[in-house]
């Protein structure tokens, strides 16, 4: 045969055209983590720190585990004035550069919010500005990096015998993190959440700019960088009210059946005189047993008195309650915690109460605490059942 059949040229075509296809995606996947048109400018940018253009991965995950945007870069800065710079650039760039600009603390958001798709991700964690600074006195406070965890503002401010005094339960966060969120805890309904215990920020701002603020000063920029979501700018320190550390905390865990009880006691408890330093309320959805559910008070090596229960699956009400004090104190906070307990209406046989360093009860969620819990109610003896008791 003298010319191929036409099948035969319609395949070859076919597969010319595939082939381009593959070559197309790959070249676009390459250059879009590799050979942004942004990199080269980025690569021209006078900072103390650096920029890293192939570990960025990391960067592109955070707790939910559900969104990965990749990023171009990771900025490392070593000077506030490394973010001013990148975030001037960005803003000179325009809007037509769709280069997008991220502050990462500690990655432990759920939906990607410090994740910049092809854009600049910052570890704030790496951000070097002046040590923790305690200022003792009689209105305490701390000045820290954004990139700051709390973890390390407690254990610095306790060496004063201070301490900040609205928390997260989970400690291993970054100031810049949870004050662009709110931080809430069980102190919160006291003391407002942490954003209200701020009395000062510096921040960088949409044009690289960096400000200080405040309630008296650019008040507008304060309150929108509070709880702003990273999108009114990137704190680079913060001013945050300290107070007397308390040496010890009486942690009292509570089980409900009914949603009205529950509240109920919550409610008056917030309002009572003399009350509880720390008042959180959670669902425990009780499918796999106490054990795997009530966070950290108990482990599968300890006590009985967790695996005793029998809850059917049910749906549970938790109430967690802290009192702190100092040792001289002991006898009087027992009494008062006693007297406290007593008005609330939890299943009675569902009393868990420990006795902690305060250090301890505030990183709990960190600690190996296990093993400490003990019921003190005498109706622990035996196998029981909450609706018998509710
Ligand atoms: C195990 C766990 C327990 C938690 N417990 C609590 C809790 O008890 N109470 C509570 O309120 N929250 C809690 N959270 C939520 C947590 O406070 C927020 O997700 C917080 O944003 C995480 O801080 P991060 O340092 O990891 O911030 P990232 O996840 O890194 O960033 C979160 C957001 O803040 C922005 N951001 C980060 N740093 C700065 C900065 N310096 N300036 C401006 N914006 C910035 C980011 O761009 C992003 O939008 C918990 C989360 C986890 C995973």
């Amino acid at each position: 045969m003298r010319y191929p059949p036409i099948y035969f040229l319609k395949h070859m075509n076919m597969l010319v055209i595939e082939g381009f296809m593959v070559l197309l995606v790959s070249c676009l996947t390459i250059r879009t983590n590799l050979c942004s048109p942004n990199t080269p400018s980025l690569k021209t940018l006078p900072l103390h720190g650096h920029f890293d253009f192939h570990e960025v991965h990391h960067a592109a995950r955070d707790f939910g585990n559900r969104y990965q945007f990749l990023p171009v870069a990771v900025l490392h800065p070593k000077t506030v004035s490394d973010i001013a710079t990148i975030v001037k650039h960005v803003w000179d760039l325009g809007p037509r550069s769709e280069l997008t600009v991220s502050a990462r603390g500690h990655g432990h958001s759920l939906q990607g919010q410090s994740q910049a798709h092809r854009g600049v991700v910052i570890n704030m964690e790496s951000l070097q500005g002046p040590q923790i600074q305690i200022h003792t006195g009689s209105s305490p406070y701390v000045d820290a990096s954004g990139g700051e965890l709390w973890i390390n503002i407690l254990r610095e401010s306790l060496k004063y015998g201070l301490a900040p005094k609205s928390w997260t339960d989970y400690l291993h966060l970054t100031i810049g993190g949870t004050l662009s969120n709110a931080g809430i805890s069980g102190q919160a309904f006291r003391h407002g959440p942490q954003i209200s215990n701020v009395q000062q920020l510096e921040v960088v701002t949409g044009k690289g700019e960096v400000v200080n603020c405040s309630e008296e000063q650019n008040e507008d920029l304060f309150h929108s960088v509070l709880g702003g979501l990273g999108q009114f700018g990137i704190i680079t320190r913060a001013r945050i009210l300290l107070e007397a550390a308390p040496a010890r905390v009486k942690w009292i865990r509570v089980l409900y059946s009914d949603f009205t009880a529950f509240t109920q006691d919550q409610e008056h408890l917030m309002s009572a005189e003399n009350t509880f330093d720390y008042i959180e309320g959670f669902v425990i959805i009780n499918r796999t047993g106490l054990l795997n559910n009530w966070r950290s008070s108990f482990n599968s090596k300890d006590p009985v008195q967790a695996s005793q229960f029998k809850s059917d699956g049910k749906t549970l009400f938790c109430l967690e309650l802290a009192k702190y004090f100092n040792l001289d104190k002991t006898d009087l906070i027992t009494e008062e915690v006693d007297n406290s307990l007593s008005q609330l209406s939890y299943i009675r046989s569902t009393l868990f109460v420990s006795e902690v360093a305060y250090i301890d009860f505030l990183d709990r969620d960190n600690t190996n605490l296990y093993g400490i819990a003990a019921i003190t109610n005498s109706e622990r003896a035996g196998n029981c059942n909450l609706w018998e008791g509710a």
